[in-house]
């Protein structure tokens, strides 16, 4: 066995290993604002049997951690009750206060100055790098619970177990007699080990259930069939495919995913989730119970489960942890190793939200409110895919769908459903695209209008239709940046008188990823200057404290947690509309467009870098560079 020594953790950052090798660094990095160097060898702390929290509050009185008067007060407390509670948990709820910063120690906080007092490596569980199939292998349910410990990753040599009993190591011979490895050992918090010994074991045993019952992806696959069929209420407790696909959703609501992608490959199925733009691997699992979980949610989302050739679209709704309902949009693509899923995620709270929540700053989110409260028109907003244009029109919409006001939407698809808004979907097959969507919605009474999209002139003419007979139309499109909106309507073939009667401003957005408020660190190399250069001719006043990217559990080691929006405004103004003509320059409609107060993407960006939101890369590489 290996625990104990600091020197340990040397050596232990190949490949695979990162989970805790990282998780050492950072309590290393905690230590060292605690004085004493986790490397120093303390002979006093040798820690044989169990925990005791006498022995504990001493160690933390003889590390610095808590005052001599607080150490008397908490011993003073807790000699007066009795308490069943394992010494960590007993102590975290006393709440004594860190000498150095007054703060209250929590359970994660004493865990963690545990670990670095006995020289281990400490570990937050992280459910998304854990191979929780590998991991039920090395010790049976029972066996974990009985001596607190959960084993957390399992190498070639080595397997990790977390445990928050360091001194109780009696089990160690035996597990590396069983599983032919050698135990390093981690401490976690105590809480977090007893929930995912749950999770884990359950999550194991539910796809070794599914499995079984398949024995081949027909078999599940009827069976889930029949189901529909029958009508029959679907028992969590017995069915293993049941309790996989709640299992992912839960911890794609934990995560904070936007997607989910179900994907067959040849060997193996693949679940990966997309958080603030990137795409997690989650878990790999039979193709079998993939199969069998796409054809559950298929069912749910009352899509044709048989049909498996063709692409589907469908919905779910479901409730988060917190008990508010998640909508989930659903495709399935026939791919070469059998159905795919993407499952994408509309989070209530992230869906609408104010303005200033969005990223918009205070001298556009005024220029914004003026312009949608003009009584007819149209508003555009511009951006590649997956730039939240949805997200600010629906955010938008949402605060002028008053009782007194018809909200009427043509959408393709509908991503989310707002109860606000009278909302349509395209249906292509029945003919029925944006173009006689809007023409349809312009005899239901409507004051506002979004279409979800203007990629034709049909819908171009009959949004500037609308808007000439006194509605207020919003919609998307296309390019790189706001002033491009106006050449783009003239290449589908709108007219520049049209344009100039009816567009009342364009909207460009970029959403870029957002520092980790709880692990960034002022930027002291970042200058002043090499910011001003980017955005030339152009300054960044006012105030300057850029913040760079660590990395730390809560943030998957990425440094950034969330996303928000970059925004370029642009207000057609008559001396605007005046450079709208036969032949307009793009270079003139933009010298036009920052003239009447637009600011750039890569401007707004920068101001978000001076503030420490987030990094000049970051918006580099986000934005369209300067003309
Ligand atoms: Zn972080």
């Amino acid at each position: 066995m290996r625990c104990g020594r600091s020197s340990d953790r040397v050596g232990q950052r190949g490949a695979g290993q990162f989970l805790v090798a990282r998780a050492a660094r950072r309590s290393m990095a905690v230590m060292s604002k605690t004085e004493r160097s986790p490397d120093t060898p303390r002979e006093t702390s040798a820690l044989v049997g169990p925990l005791d929290w006498r022995r504990l509050v001493q160690w933390l009185a003889d590390d610095g951690v808590i005052s001599a008067a607080e150490a008397e007060r908490t011993v003073a407390r807790c000699s007066a009750a009795q308490s069943a509670q394992p010494p960590l948990q007993r102590l975290s709820v006393v709440g004594m206060v860190r000498e150095s910063d007054g703060a209250t120690l929590s359970l994660d906080a004493l865990s963690e100055w545990l670990a670095g007092h006995l020289g281990l490596p400490f570990v937050r569980i992280d459910p998304l790098k854990v191979d929780v199939g590998r991991v039920a292998e090395a010790m049976s349910a029972q066996y974990a619970e009985r001596h607190k410990v959960l084993p957390v990753q399992v190498g070639p040599a080595e397997v990790v177990v977390a445990t928050s009993e360091p001194g109780l190591t009696d089990w160690v011979p035996e597990v590396e007699r069983q599983t032919r490895r050698t135990v390093r050992l981690v401490v976690a918090n105590p809480l977090d080990i007893k929930r995912y010994t749950g999770e884990f074991y359950a999550l194991a045993k539910s796809v070794r259930a599914a499995v079984k019952a398949g024995g081949g992806p027909q078999a599940s696959f009827e069976q889930l069939v029949e189901l529909g069929r029958s009508n029959r209420t679907l028992d969590a407790n017995d069915q293993g495919v049941v309790q996989v696909v709640d299992w992912l959703w839960q911890y794609a609501f934990d995560q904070r995913a936007s997607d989910i992608h179900l994907e067959p490959r040849r060997e193996q199925g693949v679940i990966r989730f997309r958080i603030d733009g990137v795409l997690h691997p989650v878990y790999q699992l039979p193709v079998t119970v993939l199969a069998a979980m796409t054809a559950r949610i298929k069912l749910l989302g009352r899509m044709d489960v048989v049909e498996k050739r063709r692409p589907q679209d469908g919905r779910i709704k479901t409730k988060n942890p917190r008990g508010d309902e998640v909508e989930m949009r659903l495709s399935t693509l026939p791919t070469a190793f059998g159905e795919k899923m993407v499952m994408r995620i509309f989070d209530p709270d992230t869906t609408v939200k104010n303005l200033d929540a969005l990223g918009f700053s205070a001298h556009d989110a005024r220029r914004w409110e003026a312009l949608v409260k003009r009584p007819h028109g149209i508003v555009l907003v511009t951006g590649p895919t997956g730039s939240g244009k949805t997200t600010t029109l629906y955010s938008t919409l949402k605060r002028l769908a008053t009782e007194e006001v018809n909200v009427n939407t043509i959408e393709d698809p509908i991503e989310m459903i707002e109860p606000a808004f009278n909302q349509t979907q395209v249906q292509v097959h029945l003919d029925f695209d944006f173009a006689q969507g809007l023409r349809a919605l312009m005899r239901q009474d409507p004051d506002i209008l979004m279409v979800g999209e203007i990629r034709d002139l049909a819908t171009a003419d009959m949004a500037v239709q609308a808007a000439l007979t006194g509605h207020l139309v919003f919609s998307t499109l296309h390019t790189n940046d706001a002033p491009s909106a106006i050449m783009r309507l003239m290449e589908l073939g709108v007219a520049p008188y049209l344009i100039n009667a009816t567009v009342l401003g364009v909207l460009g957005q970029r959403l870029v990823r957002t520092l980790c408020p709880l692990c960034k660190v002022p930027d002291t190399e970042a200058s002043r200057a090499a910011l001003d250069e980017v955005i030339k001719p152009w300054q960044a006043s006012g105030n300057y404290s850029p913040y760079k990217a660590v990395g730390c559990i809560d943030c998957r080691m990425t440094g950034f947690k969330g996303r928000m929006g970059l925004y370029e405004l642009m207000v057609t103004t008559e001396a605007f509309k005046d450079k709208v003509n036969r032949e307009p320059s793009m270079d003139a409609l933009r010298r036009q467009a920052v003239t009447d107060g637009m600011r750039p993407l890569r401007v707004a960006g920068a101001l978000k870098v001076a503030e420490g939101l987030t990094t000049l890369d970051e918006v580099l590489a986000c934005t369209p560079p300067l003309h």
